[in-house]
Formats: C-alpha cells, structure tokens, sequence
C-alpha cells in the first residue's frame, strides 16, 4: 500500500525533530505535526528558559562577590519584565530556527493538533494523511495535586510568564525543577520556601550531595520545610494565598508554584483508535525499540516516561530514525551513565551512581570526598562550599558514581561522563594530570578514601 509519509511524527520537541530531521536526512518522506510550540517544551517551558532565570538569579551573588575584587557597585537593581521579555525574543529566535531545521531537512510540517484515527493515519486540521509509521512524541505536561484552591497555583508552564516577580513564593515538590524554581526565585529577591512532604529532596541523588545541598540553600536564608504538604490554598482578601499545611499550619504568600511531576501528555490523541497500550503509570508502553503494542506506532521521550530529559529524547529520536531508516547504523540507547546537572544554586552535576545506589548493587565501594571553598571565594564575604565525590569499586578499582555540589557542576561532569562511560578506574583519575588553578582539578587529586 502506498501511505502520504514514510513517518508522521506527532510533536515537533526535542525527541520528534530529531527523529524526523535525521528520518528525512536518510532519505525518507516524513511530516511533522505540532499543536504549541516549535522545540516542545525545553526550548518553551523548560531547560532553556529555565537556565537563563537560572543565569539572572546568579548575579545577585557576583554583584557581592565583585566587592572583594575591589569593585563597588550603587545598589543593584533589577527588572523581571526586561528578563521575561528578552528572554521570550530568545525564544521566538530558537523557534525560528527550529522552524528552518525541520523546512531544510525536508520534512513537512503542519500546525495544529494531530489525533490518530488508526494504526497508519492522522488527523490534523481536518485533514487525514496516512503513514507507514508514527511516531508519538508528544511529551509531558505538570501536574498539580486536587486540592480546594488549586486553581490558584502555578506551575513552570505560568512560572515563565509571570507578569511580575512575586515578593513570597512557596514552592512546591522536591524534584530538580522544584529546587531549581527555589533557587531562581530565591536568587531574584523574592522570599522563598520550598515544601516537600518528603525527608529530604533530590531522591535518587547521591546522599552527601543532598546533604550538602540543604546547607547550602540553608545557608542563603531560604526555607525548607521537608515532611510538609500543603492540603489547601484559599485567596485572601488582599489578593495573597494562604496555604494551609496538613500539620495545621499556615503560610502566607504571593505565588504557590507547584513542581510535583509531569503526566504523559496524551489529550485527545485517539489511542483508543489503534492497540497503544499505557504501562501501569499512565505512560505509553514500548518495547527496547520503542514500538507501542501497535506494531506501526513507536513512542519517545517523556511520554513514555524513562528517562525524562531532553538528551535522552534526542538519543531516542535518532535510534528510532535509524533503526526504520538506516538499519546499518543503528545503536540502542545507552541508559547508564547518564550525566545530569540541576542548575540550583551552586549547581549540582551528576554521573553514574550514588554511594546508596552502589552499596545497594552489591559493590564493595570506596568513598573518597572533598569539600572546600572555593580560590574565588577567598576574597569575599561568601562561605560556600563546594562538595566533590567519587564512588570507586574497590575490588575492580572502576570509579562508580562522580558527584559534585558547586559552581559549574554541570559543566565539569559532562567530561567526567566521558571518562566514567569509557571505564575509567580511580587509578586513572589518579595519573590524569590536574588543570591549575582549577575546582575540578580536586576530582583528580583526592587520595585517601574515607572511613567506611
Ligand atoms: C521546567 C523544566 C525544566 C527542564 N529542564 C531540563 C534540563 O535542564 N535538562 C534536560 O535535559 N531536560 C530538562 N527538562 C525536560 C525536557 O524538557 C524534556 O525531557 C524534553 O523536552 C522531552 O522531549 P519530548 O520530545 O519528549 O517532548 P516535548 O519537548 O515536551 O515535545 C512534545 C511536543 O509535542 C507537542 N504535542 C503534544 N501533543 C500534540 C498533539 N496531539 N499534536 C501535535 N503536537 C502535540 C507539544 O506541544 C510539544 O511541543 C525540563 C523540563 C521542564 C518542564
């Protein structure tokens, strides 16, 4: 039977342009439907956005640091709507070259909501095209609990659009985006807590990184309150939200920004026209090669719910490409080693496992860890401190797990992932020669393991 596309891809973010990209760069005939916005969600509502009010929180701390270099500045002022605003020409710019990426590699695109009507065709704007195959990669949407007065919540999809920064913020979850919406509203000015009703949040970190962290944050004057969830929320007659606590008590603000989770973003997609089948939390289940239950229909990204990043995403688009279109090269995901940052502030970078995830593995680990100030620190004011950690095999000598709290996390683990995903022994790290003066120089310089 002869189909309109060889792929029709539903959702124009990060995992569905590079799948078609890539499909159409190997030859072949390939659509794309977007309903919102070109780039998805990390390029609208989240890494990127996320990371320039990240960098914009910063400047509080380099305004104060700089005195100690001898600079002195009037009092610093600063604008959310210039913030907002160039960061959405910022936006708009990256749309546009999203726009021209998919439009030069050839692939068709349509604007509006795309709805399977069976196993081999799709509806969008009234019009139906067929396909030998599709793929899903529609993404994820935030979720905020049912409780009385959620609708005056926000999540990070209104955080980002917010007409101006609010003087009280509660901040909801204990996640990366909760942590890092706390430390960007905490870094702008605005007086910030953070609930969560677990006893420490980052599950799944590294137990020191968590650790250190919540002195850090704690440090800076921001409040934490773990063991803590928010039953109500009701708006006052001065227009302020009172949320009220499950223990009774009760905490005023200006903004409740919930970050509790993301949901397989599915509306009105007409799976119930072919066999897609959803795994036991809602998300689209598929096979190592990422192909529902419906043989000609193929999910990635965060709406099947592995791996919920935007590298992973684009990873999964290019096996996807590959495998249906150039078979030779095809190579599975690698799900290990998987390096992350959570841009708090200080930032933290992360590879391989934890101490816990290790020790729970069966290893026999050796600890070794670093803490110290900062060289630019040395001339300020500042105590922060930067936390550097390694899990090493001892009966292999192979490093584990590479954690880090501190300036750049981010940037130093992307290396060090490198070096992990390749094998790399703790002897290794020990003859590899440091970068002087440096913080991520300590990562190869630690020599005496802790005390188990
Ligand atoms: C606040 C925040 C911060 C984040 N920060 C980071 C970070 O720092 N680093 C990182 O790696 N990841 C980060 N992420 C996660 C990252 O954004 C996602 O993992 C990534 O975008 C997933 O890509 P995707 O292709 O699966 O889906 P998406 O990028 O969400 O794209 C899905 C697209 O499908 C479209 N769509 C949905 N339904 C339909 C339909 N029926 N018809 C047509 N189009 C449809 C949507 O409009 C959307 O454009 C962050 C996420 C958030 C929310």
């Amino acid at each position: 039977m002869a189909y309109d596309f060889d792929l029709f891809v539903i959702g124009a973010g990060s995992g569905g342009v590079r799948a078609a990209r890539f499909a159409a760069g190997f030859g072949a005939k390939v659509a794309v439907a977007e309903s919102r916005y070109l780039g998805g969600t990390c390029v609208n509502v989240g890494c990127v956005p996320k990371k320039l009010l990240v960098y914009g929180a910063h400047f509080a701390e380099d305004f104060e640091q700089s005195q100690g270099f001898g600079w002195s500045l009037g009092e610093a002022q600063f604008d959310w709507a210039t913030l907002i605003a160039n960061k959405d020409r910022e936006i708009q710019r990256l749309n546009g070259i999203y726009r021209n990426l998919l439009v030069n590699s050839g692939v068709s695109l349509y604007e509006g909501h795309a709805k399977l009507v069976g196993p081999h065709e799709v509806e969008i704007n009234g019009q139906r095209f067929s396909a030998e195959h599709i793929l899903i990669a529609t993404g994820g949407w935030p979720q905020i609990p049912e409780i009385p007065g959620r609708e005056h919540a926000i999540s990070s999809n209104e955080a980002f659009y917010l007409k101006s920064l609010p003087k009280r913020v509660l901040v909801v979850g204990g996640g990366y985006i909760a942590v890092e919406f706390a430390g960007i509203f905490h870094g702008l000015g605005a007086q910030t807590t953070l609930v969560y009703r677990g006893e420490m949040f980052l599950r799944g970190f590294d137990g020191a990184v968590r650790k250190h962290l919540h002195e850090e944050l704690s440090k800076r004057g921001m409040d934490l309150q773990f063991n803590a969830d928010i039953v109500r929320i009701d708006k006052q007659p001065d227009g302020s939200l009172k949320a009220t606590l499950k223990d009774g008590r009760e905490l005023l603000a200006d903004c409740v920004f919930y970050a509790t989770g993301r949901r397989p973003m599915l509306d009105n997609l007409g799976l119930e026209n072919t066999a897609v089948k959803l795994d036991k939390r809602g998300f689209i289940e598929v096979d190592e090669q990422y192909q529902s239950n419906e043989p000609s229909i193929l999910a990635i990204g965060d709406v099947i719910g592995r791996v919920q990043l935007t590298p992973v995403a684009l990873a999964e688009g290019m096996a996807v490409a590959r495998r249906l279109f150039k078979p030779e090269q095809y190579r599975p995901v690698d799900y290990q080693m998987i390096p992350t940052a959570v841009f708090s502030l200080p930032n933290i970078g992360t590879v391989g496992l934890s101490e816990e995830q290790a020790r729970e593995a069966g290893h026999k680990v050796q600890i070794f860890e670093s803490r110290f100030r900062a060289m630019k620190l040395t001339l300020t004011d500042c105590q922060e401190r930067t936390l550097m950690k390694l899990v090493v095999d001892a009966d292999t000598d192979k490093v584990l797990g590479c954690h880090m709290v501190g300036p750049e996390a981010g940037e130093i683990i992307q290396g060090l992932a490198i070096a992990l995903k390749a094998g790399a022994t703790k002897r290794d790290f020990d003859e590899t020669i440091g970068v002087h003066p440096t913080a991520a120089e300590e990562f190869v310089t630690m020599r005496t393991p802790l005390v188990n």
